[in-house]
């Protein structure tokens, strides 16, 4: 099993037999493909080894091998090989891998004559790939609302009948709150757990993983079912009645700003610790339990994230890989910044942002598309590195999963098969939805001038590079109308302050 299956509801388990051994192994090829955040790494490896253990006390033989067991193995397959030596292997079994290089790996790699080697479906995913052609057409944009209708119908969520239960499909415009300074006293505590991952940490050291974030002999997130359950739990009971109000809200301004009504259940999710069906069942049943308490909006925008976006993605991924990896559509070409790593700039959105992904290895969906992302956009940084920082810096982290988000919908790399516009926006957006602009260094309010917000200047910039691209999108060309009434003197100084942006990323 790869890290990111640890399914223990998977039929391999139903019985138990002394000729199966199942391998728990950390890797360091899985270290290594990208630099990661510590959190990720130890989160991995900490679920992997209670894993094992689980399955060890149900009865199953299991092979667990830590970094300085398998280090000495160049690669997975030359691990496997060596095992299948070691053990007398008949069959080499493995659950399909959800990213492709490990799949391409998987099922590419020589076995030794006489050894057979079947592939099994993961067991966790609610549309089987066998069915993705007829959902996502490769090549082309697909809309997200057409998918998730369907999967709210074939999977009987929140219907009377035919019908969406409260009248509507989605009520994503309620979703769009602020906090005022009155909800912020009500920002419950993230429910964390105390990991203690020390052994990890010094197991990384010695093996030479490079890695950066911050360093937590006790990991926050949940590792094994039983704290997966419990995080669920909280999340359905604290966090739920307002988690569609403030999907998109942020703030600076309090010590739980870094999680506030989020599930972050996503490592758990993607880990395979908990079943997406479970998840939106446990919501569902509160919602149903007590409808005052919960209403049809925040339930409905839990439900949409997971049964929708989150399977959405996986099929755009599957149905126009490996080719979508290499789409660069704006042709953006410039190097991360390296505050990146360090989160060490003045645009206070970015400060905090980054800060708290390095700090905790999760950011939420509108810090990860409207603040970084929506820099790098602005900035035409290379969607490779970007893609590269997202999939080391989150916990959740995963190709499948990333790539569609940052690459697509964050970067518009793939010209448009998963947004129909780029998550593009200046500052002003970012007023509009956080408190980040009040105690910042730049101006929200100027586009013009050395202590203008960046991305005021820089979204002009953005739009002007591709006009015309963008100047024919419906739901864009206005913006190029409200452009171009504007005084020559404004908009040469805007561009002007966009490349000073520019030459001096670094610094901003
Ligand atoms: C640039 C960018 C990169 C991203 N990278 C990842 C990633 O590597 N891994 C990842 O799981 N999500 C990723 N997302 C999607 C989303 O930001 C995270 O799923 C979410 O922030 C995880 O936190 P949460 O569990 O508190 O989510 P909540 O806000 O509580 O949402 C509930 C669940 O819905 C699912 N979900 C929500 N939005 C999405 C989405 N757009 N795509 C897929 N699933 C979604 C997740 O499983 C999440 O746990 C990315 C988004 C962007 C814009």
């Amino acid at each position: 099993m790869l890290g990111d299956q640890l399914n223990h509801a998977h039929s391999w388990y139903d019985s138990t037999d002394p000729d199966t051994l199942y391998l728990v192994v950390e890797l360091l090829q899985e270290t290594a493909y990208v630099r990661h955040h510590v959190q990720k790494l130890c989160a991995f490896f900490a679920a992997m080894a209670a894993f094992a253990d689980g399955l060890r006390e149900h009865g199953h033989a299991v092979l667990h091998l830590t970094l300085d067991q398998s280090s000495r193995y160049r690669d997975l397959p030359e691990l496997i090989l060596a095992l299948c030596e070691r053990y007398q292997v008949e069959t080499f079994e493995y659950q399909a891998p959800d990213e492709y290089r490990l799949r391409r790996q998987l099922r590419e790699f020589d076995m030794p004559t006489g050894v057979a080697r079947q592939e099994y479906d993961s067991e966790h995913f609610l549309l089987p790939q066998s069915e993705f052609e007829s959902w996502i057409k490769p090549g082309r944009h697909n809309r997200l609302e057409s998918f998730y209708r369907r999967m709210r119908k074939r999977l009987d969520l929140l219907m009377d009948g035919d019908q969406p239960r409260g009248g509507q499909w989605n009520y994503d415009h309620d979703n769009r709150n602020k906090l005022k300074p009155a909800d912020l006293a009500e920002i419950p505590p993230p429910r964390l757990f105390a990991n203690d991952v020390g052994d990890i940490v010094e197991r990384l050291e010695r093996h030479g993983v490079d890695h950066f974030g911050r360093v937590m002999s006790e990991l926050p997130w949940p590792v094994d079912r039983d704290q997966a359950l419990e995080l669920l739990d909280y999340f359905v009971a604290t966090c739920l009645p307002r988690f569609g109000r403030f999907q998109d809200a942020m703030t600076a301004r309090h010590e739980h700003a870094w999680s506030l009504y989020h599930s972050r259940l996503s490592f758990a999710l993607n880990s395979k610790l908990l079943h997406p069906r479970e998840v939106v069942d446990a919501a569902i049943t509160a919602f149903d339990a007590d409808d005052s308490a919960i209403d049809i909006a925040q339930v409905e925008g839990f439900v949409r994230q997971v049964i929708g976006w989150r399977e959405y993605v996986r099929a755009v991924y599957w149905v126009n890989m490996p080719a979508y990896a290499e789409r660069n559509q704006l042709d953006a070409r410039r190097d991360l910044p390296a505050f990146f790593w360090t989160g060490e700039t003045r645009m206070n959105c970015m400060r905090h942002a980054l800060g708290q992904s390095l700090d905790w290895a999760y950011a939420h969906h509108i810090q990860r598309l409207m603040i970084t992302g929506n820099f790098c956009l602005l900035a035409g940084i290379a969607p490779d590195q970007v893609d590269a920082w997202y999939l080391g810096i989150y916990v959740d982290a995963i190709e499948w999963v990333e790539m569609p988000n940052t690459r697509g919908m964050s970067q518009f790399a793939d010209g448009g098969l998963i947004a129909t516009k780029p998550y593009c926006a200046g500052g002003n957006y970012i007023n509009k939805m956080s408190d980040y602009c009040g105690g910042c260094h730049y101006d929200v309010r100027a586009k013009t001038g050395e202590r203008a917000c960046p991305f005021n200047s820089l979204y002009w910039d953005f739009m002007l590079r591709h006009r015309e691209r963008l100047a024919t999108n419906p739901r864009i060309g206005v913006m190029y109308r409200n452009w171009d009434r504007q005084d020559e003197e404004v908009r040469s100084a805007t561009l002007a302050r966009a490349r000073d942006c520019i030459d001096n990323l670094e610094k901003l």
